[in-house]
């Protein structure tokens, strides 16, 4: 079988699916009992992070159902946000992939890596082949605070630097100055948190880690010294979770530093806490006020947090220079939040680099109802539907993680998530509301892929990448050293398919 790599370019022989020869008969049979041997439930998923792998779970814990799940991904490599947004020093989150290894490895799965929905696959090829579409697509952008010199060199979103450092292919150019003394980090969520720490851990720190080759050279040679951490709302506000904050503390050769004025609660603030409805803020508050009675510790690194304040301007002629902040206060709304609102305090803190880290957002896909304002795709329990109000649904489209929810919750959220998609999916499987797909066939799909000439990626190919990456870190102590361009990975795939035996012994 012919298969090319780089889009027609390399093209050479060798298998990646089997040689079986099926007719692409136009499959107009929905009376036929469907999840069936003779008419499997055919599903594409279309993401490969966590609530995608989540959702392949669900189906395939369909004892009765016969179901066979296409899941595709634009990068060769799987694992969305565990693989380019966990914290590189946070490996033991990463094991959670096993549980995705273990899905991937059942026959009724296949990865389709390198394929790009919108360009390589459109909507109608995925309609034309399937009976229904999960999206798992995350959120692929993030927010803006919309204030002047946003834009300036040196103003950079938490996700890019997060992608960098983690080694997306997307990202691998990105330059960021570490050169500069001072930096500041916007926002008090678990990425603000992830980002002051790699900015704030010694060489000796991250080389046990599997942070991207090219930025642990950068940042071995940074000469950051002070990251301010800039919260609009107070302490017991933060969204940070417990571990988070905590990391901060036991650094090498960083340390936190928080005025007690600082962490001194409003009277909104005080009444939350000591409701003791939120542990995890109750907690918070407890390790920042700790913080804020600590003796210098005279280490080199100074993470100085600051809560109350927003930033209002980013000032610079060229690149940055320094960013204005106002004072906040706290005010409680009729629904009880409670709100920052601006003072007249103004103050200008001198800094190279800025990092917001205010949120993710979702991007629109070509032909799939999108919500701007939340960066969603309108749904009901999962089931896509043509608007977040009064919409109609959308046969066969469904969604799950943050696309369908917003970017909130840890990995684990993503799990209830997929169910609750999964079983819409599967009610409207049962009740004859799904696509009805002219050539639901695995061959039919690749064959497509093979015209177009995509050189797609398999699991046992990346497996073998997977292989590969873990033998270039043992050779120097690291877990793994991750490939970070998508044309050297797809170079590695195509030199281990040369160098398998023909199949077809031609
Ligand atoms: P997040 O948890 O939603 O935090 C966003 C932060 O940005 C909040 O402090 C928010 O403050 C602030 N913010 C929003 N708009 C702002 C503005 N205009 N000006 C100033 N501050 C603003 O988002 P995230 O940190 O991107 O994390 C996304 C999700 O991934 C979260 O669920 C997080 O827990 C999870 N995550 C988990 C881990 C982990 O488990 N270790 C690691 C990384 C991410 P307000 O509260 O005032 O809105």
């Amino acid at each position: 079988m012919l298969y090319c790599w780089g889009h027609s370019t390399r093209c050479y022989t060798a298998g990646h699916s089997t040689n079986r020869k099926i007719s692409l008969r136009k499959d107009k049979s929905m009376s036929l009992q469907l999840g069936t041997s003779t008419h499997p439930l055919r599903i594409a998923i279309i993401g490969s992070g966590p609530s995608g792998f989540y959702a392949a779970g669900r189906l395939q814990e369909q004892k009765t159902l016969v179901v066979e799940i296409d899941m595709f991904d634009r990068l060769p490599t799987p694992y969305g946000l565990v693989r380019g947004g966990v914290a590189p020093d946070h490996q033991k989150i990463k094991s959670v992939t096993k549980v995705y290894d273990k899905i991937a490895s059942k026959p009724n799965f296949r990865f389709y890596g390198n394929v790009e929905f919108g360009t390589d696959l459109t909507l109608e090829d995925f309609e034309r082949h399937y009976h229904a579409i999960i999206y798992a697509v995350g959120a692929q952008s993030d927010r803006q605070l919309g204030i002047p010199g946003e834009d300036l060199p040196g103003s950079h979103a938490a996700t890019e630097f997060v992608a960098w450092y983690n080694a997306h292919p997307d990202y691998r150019q990105f330059e960021f100055d570490l050169s500069q003394e001072k930096a500041v980090v916007i926002g008090l969520g678990n990425v603000a948190m992830d980002v002051v720490r790699i900015l704030a851990q010694t060489y000796d720190e991250l080389y046990p880690t599997d942070i991207a080759d090219y930025a642990l050279e950068e940042l071995k040679t940074s000469n950051i010294k002070e990251i301010y951490v800039l919260g609009r709302r107070g302490p017991a506000q933060s969204a940070f979770t417990n571990p988070e904050i905590k990391e901060l503390g036991e650094l090498h050769d960083a340390e936190v530093i928080v005025a007690p004025e600082e962490v001194a609660l409003d009277s909104y603030s005080q009444a939350f806490i000591e409701s003791g409805e939120d542990k995890v803020a109750v907690k918070n508050v407890e390790i920042l006020k700790a913080y804020s009675q600590r003796e210098s510790q005279g280490k080199t690194r100074k993470i100085i947090m600051r809560f109350l304040t927003s930033p209002v301007e980013i000032i610079g002629k060229d690149r940055v220079e320094a960013i204005r902040i106002v004072k906040n206060e706290l005010y409680q709304t009729e629904k009880g939040e409670i709100r920052p609102r601006e003072t007249d305090q103004y103050e200008t803190i001198p800094v190279g680099l800025v990092f917001r880290s205010v949120g993710y957002l979702g991007t629109p896909l070509p032909g799939v109802p999108f919500y701007e304002k939340w960066g969603t795709i309108p749904n009901e329990k999962g089931r896509i539907m043509t608007a977040i109000k009064d919409g109609q649904q959308v046969t066969g489209g469904y969604v799950v993680g943050w696309i369908k929810r917003g970017p909130s919750g840890v990995i684990g959220t993503n799990k209830p998530d997929s169910v609750e998609t999964v079983d819409m999916l599967l009610e409207d499987m049962t009740n004859g509301k799904l696509l009805d797909p002219a050539t639901p066939s695995r061959e039919a799909i690749e064959n497509l892929l093979n015209e177009r000439g995509i050189a797609y990626v398999t699991f046992e190919d990346w497996l073998k990448l997977d292989e590969l990456e873990q033998e270039r870190g043992a050779a120097v102590n690291r877990p793994r050293v991750k490939f970070s361009q998508v044309d050297e990975m797809l170079e590695v795939v195509s030199k281990v398919h040369q160098s398998l035996p023909d199949p077809a012994g031609d």
